[in-house]
């Protein structure tokens, strides 16, 4: 059995971690002060640094830094790639690379161009980079070009990419969170008509208890257990529903408390190992028993909420027979979480992809929110609904525009201050890569990110990418979707990363707490630009002479004054610079049970109980991160809290090896309806009938299968068969 190389998550393996990253950056104290600098980390979206400093949190707490952070910031510090290297190394070399090893061939120092036809990226001048693809762009129709920003980029640049985009004719403008948290953000609007987290990083400090469902932040929002140690020190409790279980979320030392570093913090009380896919039932279970057991908050249901009827009479008429058959969890143990939810005086819900990967992800979401609405949690302090998000600035770029169809005032705005009425319609991330293998995407604009890898069906997603006439990449690094993902004729722009930027930049973290960004110097010699000043260059070659003034558009607060007028919520922006007053964005946190529903209610949802379910012999299989990476960029091939050394492995319950006669090592074939994967079985603590195997390489075996309302894939709900490799 695959045994975790850790007996908890964080602790003083955390530490020696983070000092081997601090090393690998070639300078531990240039390491130090650019952690400590006032730049938002450039990881995940729980938020930490900005105007109070790197490694401190939205509560003023330091030290709150992790593995995560140290890894993206020594990335962004040791190497970069030289001219020599791209002259020796034909791209069908770098077609070969896995994506740790184009992460550690360091930053990209200068425009690079892959003509069609070319065998090697070469070196090009920033003009002829920006010329060439201003000629692209100008040669296509705006509905055949798409524009698509990845979650670290800045609100400016995003906001500035949105704009030029629109200016230009299209509305094919989109991010990653149609990969990730979409599900969210239509599920909470039709709860209550916000799509991002209703509460603050304070309201965990004051949580009674939280339920973690589809999530490890253990691995992937490490600082979020701090507040979960927290939590349990004031007598709270935890829930975690996961078919895996995860150590860190067992038990964690956490390495800025002493007590926890030295004897550990039990984090779950308890611990439900569902089926992947299956969270409608869950939730229908606890809700049924809390109904039955009389723990219901029947005034706030009354008073503050609609649809409570239907939900109660649906959840009545289900038999607990189907609830667990669907789920696999007896009832007992959901009786169990709804006895604890019960006796909880506030409480936070708390979700992450293991939700939201889904044909149902929106189902899932809607489910876990008439639980907490069931108990009168949503629109009081201490008490809410937080999706788990990405990047940095996932929720920043979709806030500040960088998504299809653009909020009524918002787009109106941009009429005024602008003269852009923004076109109908637009695609969303999964439509332009179907457009793009039908031939009908003449240009793409790809700020950060990784496109290609994070798509389904690798191989199609591939040749869809490929099909385009030109790609315009603008990156710090060089990834997969730059080698496997580039158009027919291949422009890649070096960029300055957060804390390199000259101008001050603002990020937006899943608390919806906007935080201004100092910037800095660059960490590599190079002629790297910033994200604006790319974006403004390429779209001044495109559009008219003179559709805007581009000097405005280049100064950040100049688009910070027009992101103020234009972007719900953000009118705190204008001054952020000047007067250092990071802020909450406005109309997101609920601490009154006053909702930005039409009648301003919250709202109860039917939803139905999975038919998702696989055949007796086949498996539900789900594509997962490691611990060793941070969404598709792959920073150690080890696993270190599922106890594997490789990434090739498909994980699987000791009950199923043992009814394939398989075991730990042995080479096995992952069958799915697109194609198989060979690789090694890992035996892991998974709920039986269930397969885990890493993000992204096994997106090689996920058909292009969406929620049709988040447009979603469903990563994590795949139908799939086991057989010895050949
Ligand atoms: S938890 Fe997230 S925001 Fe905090 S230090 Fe780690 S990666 Fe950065």
């Amino acid at each position: 059995m695959a045994k975790p190389g850790v007996s908890a998550g964080g602790g003083v393996p955390a530490i020696i971690y983070t000092l081997k990253k601090a090393h690998e950056s070639g300078n531990y104290w240039q390491f130090y002060k650019r952690m400590r600098s006032k730049n938002a980390c450039k990881t995940c979206a729980v938020g930490m640094g900005g105007q109070q400093g790197g490694m401190v949190n939205e509560a003023g707490h330091f030290p709150e830094v992790c593995k995560k952070s140290a890894q993206a910031q020594a990335g962004d510090m040791n190497r970069f790639i030289s001219e020599a290297f791209l002259r020796e190394t034909p791209i069908a070399k770098l077609e070969a690379l896995s994506s740790r090893e184009l992460e550690k061939l360091g930053r990209l120092t200068f425009p690079v161009l892959a003509g069609a036809g070319d065998t090697h990226f070469r070196r090009i001048s920033w003009d002829e980079a920006l010329d060439r693809a201003a000629a692209g762009l100008k040669e296509a129709q705006p509905d055949e070009v798409f524009f698509y920003s990845s979650g670290r980029s800045s609100n400016e640049a995003a906001f500035l990419l949105q704009l030029v985009a629109r200016a230009y004719g299209t509305a094919n403008i989109h991010n990653c969170s149609f990969y990730c948290h979409q599900a969210s953000g239509v599920a909470l609007n039709e709860v209550y008509g916000s799509g991002t987290s209703s509460v603050t990083l304070d309201d965990l400090a004051h949580a009674d208890i939280a339920l973690i469902a589809g999530a490890n932040p253990a691995s992937n929002h490490p600082r979020l257990i701090t507040q979960l140690m927290e939590l349990k020190r004031r007598g709270g409790k935890v829930i975690v529903v996961n078919p895996l279980k995860e150590v860190g979320l067992v038990r964690f030392k956490v390495p800025s408390s002493v007590r926890s570093l030295l004897f550990g913090t039990e984090i779950a009380d308890l611990y439900l190992q569902p089926h992947a896919g299956s969270d409608v039932a869950v939730f229908a279970g606890i809700l049924k028993a809390l109904i039955e057991n009389g723990r219901l908050d029947q005034p706030y249901i009354d008073t503050h909420t609609a649809g409570w009827p239907a939900i109660s009479a649906k959840t009545a008429a289900t038999p607990w027979e189907s609830i667990s058959e669907a789920c696999g969890v007896e009832r007992d143990q959901l009786e169990a979480a709804a006895a604890m939810l019960g006796a909880a005086g506030s409480g936070i819900f708390m979700w992450a992809m293991g939700l939201t990967h889904h044909a149902n992800g929106v189902d899932n979401i809607l489910s876990l929110a008439n639980v907490a609405l069931a108990r009168g949690w949503l629109g009081k302090p201490g008490s809410g609904l937080l999706p788990i998000r990405g990047h940095s600035n996932v929720q920043g770029v979709g806030s500040v525009g960088m998504t299809p169809a653009l909020k009524e005032g918002f787009a109106a705005k941009l009429e005024e201050l602008y003269g852009i009425a923004p076109a109908p319609g637009g695609q969303h991330t999964a439509a332009s890569v179907e457009a793009a293998a039908a031939g009908q995407v003449k240009a793409a604009v790809l700020l950060g990110g990784n496109l290609f890898a994070s798509n389904p069906d690798r191989a199609w997603a591939g040749e869809a990418l490929r099909n385009i006439p030109l790609s315009v990449s603008i990156t710090t690094k060089l990834n997969e979707g730059h080698i496997h993902g580039r158009g027919k004729s291949s422009i890649i722009l070096p960029v300055l990363a957060r804390d390199e930027e000259p101008q001050s930049t603002t990020q937006e973290s899943m608390f919806n707490f906007v935080r201004l960004s100092e910037g800095g110097t660059p960490a590599v010699r190079g002629s790297m630009r910033s994200e604006v000043d790319i974006i403004a260059g390429l779209a001044q070659r495109v559009l008219p002479e003179g559709r805007f003034d581009w000097a405005a558009l280049r100064n950040h607060h100049e688009l910070r004054q027009a992101m103020s007028r234009a972007v719900p919520g953000y009118a705190a922006i204008a001054e952020i610079d000047r007067a250092g007053k990071e802020f909450q964005v406005g109309g997101r946190t609920f601490h009154e049970p006053s909702f930005s529903t039409t009648d301003g209610r919250a709202h109860f949802n039917e939803v139905e109980l999975p038919a998702f379910a696989p055949a007796p012999g086949e498996f539900r299989l789900m594509t997962i991160r490691s611990e060793g990476q941070f969404n598709t960029v792959v920073y150690e091939e080890e696993d270190l809290y599922r106890g594997n050394k490789r990434r090739d492995v498909v994980m699987m319950a000791a009950e199923d090896a043992r009814r394939l006669g398989l075991a730990e090592g042995d080479r096995v074939a992952v069958e799915t309806e697109i194609g198989a994967m060979n690789v090694s079985v890992a035996v892991i603590d998974i709920r039986a009938g269930n397969l885990a195997m890493y993000y992204p390489e096994a997106n090689a075996i996920v058909p292009r299968k969406l929620d049709e309302r988040s447009k979603t894939p469903a990563f994590k709900s795949v139908i799939a068969r086991v057989r010895r490799a050949d």
